[in-house]
């Protein structure tokens, strides 16, 4: 496959997977059929603002390749980087205690949200690839 095709391929999957985030995402919490959001699965406030430069951070795509490396960096916003469909805006604000405060070791309320979070975000993106491969 040549770098045209492999790039076009890219981008075709890169569509596919996006559309299954679009039809399987739901709030993590059992229960809840709110509309979801876009919940950072790294704080914005705490760890992006940390990190940006012009209020940018740099992640790597799968969208736009345009060498022979399977992902390159490409800048993105603070406000869309790290972000998954995982929660609701009611309950996606559970997690404060981490967004707001700096962690401190020991802190069990603060090491469950976090592993919630990531919890989450990888139930979310694993929903997504089965939805995916299975079309
Ligand atoms: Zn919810």
């Amino acid at each position: 496959m040549n770098l045209s095709e492999r790039a076009k391929f890219q981008k075709f999957l890169h569509k596919k997977i996006k559309q299954s985030f679009i039809r399987t995402k739901h709030c993590f919490i059992l229960g809840c059929n709110n509309r979801t959001i876009k919940s950072h699965s790294l704080s914005r406030a705490r760890v992006l603002e940390r990190i940006s430069k012009n209020g940018e951070v740099m992640y790597m795509s799968t969208e736009n390749l345009d060498s022979k490396d399977s992902f390159n960096l490409f800048p993105t916003g603070k406000a869309k980087a790290t972000t998954f469909p995982g929660f609701c805006d009611e309950h996606d604000k559970i997690f404060e205690p981490i967004d707001a405060h700096p962690y401190e070791v020991g802190n069990l309320l603060q090491e469950f949200l976090f592993a919630m979070r990531a919890v989450a975000r990888e139930y979310t993106v694993r929903k997504a690839m089965q939805d995916s491969l299975e079309e």
